[in-house]
């Protein structure tokens, strides 16, 4: 009883410590739950490669800048992460190291730019980022404008709901819910697509960590992306949510990279191929997300 107290009375200081200092920052919200936010990596390091590319613009450009500009995401547990302290950590950024290291680059020197999933496309186009690793799936619709390497991970899309919910089992049951998702992401289309809950009951925001403080604030019913973005929500507030755990889609993670820059598409997907090879990106899986996924092994590159 003493013991459970303390710790609650602990949570709670964090939690107001994160309330005081953990919005100022790039408009990153704290950790929904207020659980301890503090980034931890797979202790794997990457040390940059002297890769020999040639005919691509892409390359050049950054070999010559001994920089890279990369696209992330900065509020998904696990997967692109930025703590309180600025610290950034999660599968997809130690995958944007390896893909610096394998290009030839320190990782050190990776300018990361937050970008939410409905802008990916425009960055990539507008040369403002060099390419885009955030749980951005590989479409044909989206082939349109970028290219991708990968597939380096594979998700399926899921419905993450209140710990006490018990009418929401499954895509076939959020009619007469409300349902949020991010603008711009595959989840929200396959929502609209199959009408799985009337327009009307479809809220979206450019973060899920927005969905997310609108289910705990009860606002929505339930926030539907990825599995392994919701699993990284729940097991920061285990005791307030609960993934559904029946994924209805295949999202095929992809490295998102200027369009048409073969050569380039051909290096990432090199550096991709020899981390499945050699164990690496087994270590890097193992020490971010699967600490909240499930246990996983390298995909298939699309050919
Ligand atoms: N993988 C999905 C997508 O690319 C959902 C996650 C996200 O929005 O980044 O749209």
């Amino acid at each position: 009883m003493h013991l459970r107290t303390s710790h609650l009375l602990l949570a709670g200081a964090a939690a107001a410590a994160l309330a005081l200092t953990g919005c100022g920052k790039e408009g990153t919200p704290a950790a929904a739950g207020g659980a301890s936010d503090a980034c931890a990596g797979s202790g794997v390091t990457f040390t940059p490669a002297k890769p020999d590319v040639s005919g691509s613009p892409t390359f050049d450009k950054i070999s010559g800048a001994g920089a890279v500009k990369v696209g992330v995401k900065a509020d998904q547990p696990n997967l692109g992460y930025k703590d309180t302290s600025g610290k950034r950590c999660g599968f997809d950024i130690e995958m944007a190291q390896l893909v610096a290291a394998g290009l030839g680059v320190d990782p050190a020197k990776i300018q990361y730019t937050e970008i939410p999933s409905a802008n990916r496309e425009s960055a990539l186009q507008g040369g403002q980022i060099d390419y885009y690793v955030g749980t951005y799936s590989i479409t044909d619709e989206r082939k349109q404008k970028v290219s991708f390497a990968g597939p380096y991970f594979v998700a399926g899309q899921d419905l993450l709901v209140r710990e006490d919910e018990s009418a929401i089992t499954g895509k076939d049951t959020l009619k007469g819910k409300k349902v949020c998702s991010a603008t711009g992401s595959t989840p929200i289309q396959k929502v609209r697509d199959e009408g799985l809950t009337e327009p009307s009951n479809i809220v979206e925001f450019k973060t899920y960590s927005e969905c997310v403080s609108q289910l705990l604030d009860k606002k929505v019913d339930a926030v539907t992306t990825d599995d392994a973005i919701l699993k990284g929500f729940a097991a920061r507030s285990p005791e307030q949510l609960k993934v559904v755990g029946k994924p209805f889609s295949e999202e095929k993670y992809g490295i998102g990279l200027p369009k048409g820059d073969t050569a380039f598409t051909k290096a990432v997907s090199d550096v991709l191929q020899k981390s499945f090879d050699d164990g690496t990106w087994q270590k890097v899986y193992d020490g971010t997300l699967g600490k909240s996924g499930s246990p996983a092994t390298p995909p298939k590159l699309d050919s």
